[in-house]
């Protein structure tokens, strides 16, 4: 059998185990500590953004923005529908209701005339304008910020931005997650980097920043006794995978650079092929960290993702298919939907490839053979 190719794996720089040996060494083995307080300012310097806070994942992260913008039973958020469940879980946590809006096919994001939409429709029929819109940028790719920003402002809602995927992705050179009012990071053990599990929240201010740190201890008041007026949660990142974390920010940039590379492999290597179509920047405007590569596979050239996906399994190469939209899950079978068929479309056509960053030529180039095999 052929040596197994992952779609993403966990690549230490080498340094981690230095920080962590620290935090043993000193015994700060607590959801606090110098690896935090280091794994943020890395975070603060490498997005050219202060006030950082580092949580225990992605998901909680996004789930503070919601609770930092005051989103609570009833309200309605508006949320990207082609991405991962944890992008709208946190709207249900906060006892709020979902509402999907369709991407558009240059980005795979959010769709900005059917945001559009969904706001004014929305408002007709609840009288109430969504408290918070949620973009997601997809695979690392940005999406089109400016339209999305403009609609918000114009209605007067805030962007949190689920840049999970896209550390090290920019927009018009602005890094993703520092964009919209807050930015929800993942350090999952897929990501671009990873603490194992983890993840952050960009916050706009220190004050903003000082009160998700209080949110994500307890919420415990300052007083010398437990003391709460609101409710708390336990979603600080500890000191040891923090110090994986400040490992990893010295590898970043090379990651990145990595993830680019095999992007460029991919299309140089798939070109050829009648009906295949990696995915890529629409513009100048746009520079993806291709966390993931990704391509779509045209009905016309009589083979499915799935199909590929299983040829590939065959040769022990692990590929997946797109993010299933939301407004297709039955769990949000209720929520409403703005938009037409292009995330579903996508979802129909596209397959995401192989790309970690401690892959080598040789094994893209086994699975552009692999694929090129199946036509
Ligand atoms: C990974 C991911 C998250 C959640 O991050 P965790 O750290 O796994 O909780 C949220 N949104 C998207 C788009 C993701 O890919």
């Amino acid at each position: 059998m052929k040596e197994r190719i992952l779609l993403s794996l966990a690549h230490m720089g080498g340094s981690e185990q230095k920080y962590v040996e620290d935090a043993f060494r000193t015994n700060w083995i607590v959801p606090l500590g110098p690896n935090v307080n280091e794994f943020e300012n890395r975070l603060e310097k490498y997005l050219g953004a202060g006030n950082v806070v580092a949580l225990s994942a992605g998901t909680a992260a996004i789930h503070l923005g919601l609770v930092m913008l005051g989103v609570s039973k009833g309200d309605e958020v508006i949320c990207q529908s082609l991405t991962f469940s944890a992008s709208a879980n946190p709207i249900c946590y906060q006892g709020a209701t979902p509402v999907f809006v369709d991407s558009e096919p240059d980005t795979w994001n959010m769709d900005p005339a059917a945001l559009e939409r969904a706001i004014i429709e929305r408002k007709n029929i609840t009288g109430c304008y969504p408290k918070a819109i949620i973009p997601v940028y997809l695979y690392g790719m940005p999406a089109k910020m400016d339209e999305i920003s403009e609609i918000a402002a114009r209605y007067g809602i805030p962007v949190l931005e689920d840049a999970a995927e896209a550390l090290g992705s920019e927009y018009k050179g602005r890094k993703c997650g520092t964009i919209g009012e807050y930015g929800a990071l993942s350090f999952n053990g897929n990501k671009i980097i990873t603490t194992s599990g983890g993840g952050a929240l960009v916050c706009p201010d220190a004050e903003s920043a000082g009160r998700v740190k209080f949110y994500a201890t307890q919420a415990r008041e300052a007083r010398p006794y437990y003391y709460h007026e609101v409710i708390g949660y336990n979603y600080r990142l500890s000191n040891v995978s923090a110090g994986i974390g400040c490992g990893q920010m010295e590898v970043l940039a090379d990651h990145v650079a990595r993830r680019r590379q095999i992007h460029a492999l991919y299309k140089q290597l798939l070109a050829d092929i009648p009906g295949v179509t990696v995915h890529d920047n629409p513009s100048d405007d746009f520079n993806s960290n291709f966390w993931l590569s990704t391509m779509l596979i045209d009905p016309s050239t009589g083979r499915t993702p799935d199909e590929i996906r299983l040829a590939l399994e065959e040769e022990n190469i692990e590929t997946r298919l797109l993010w299933r939209p939301m407004h297709m899950q039955p769990v949000f079978a209720d929520a409403p939907y703005y938009g037409g068929t292009t995330g579903e479309d996508l979802f129909n056509k596209g397959l995401c490839l192989p790309s970690g960053s401690n892959l080598s030529d040789d094994d893209i180039r086994r699975v552009c053979e692999a694929i090129r095999a199946c036509f």
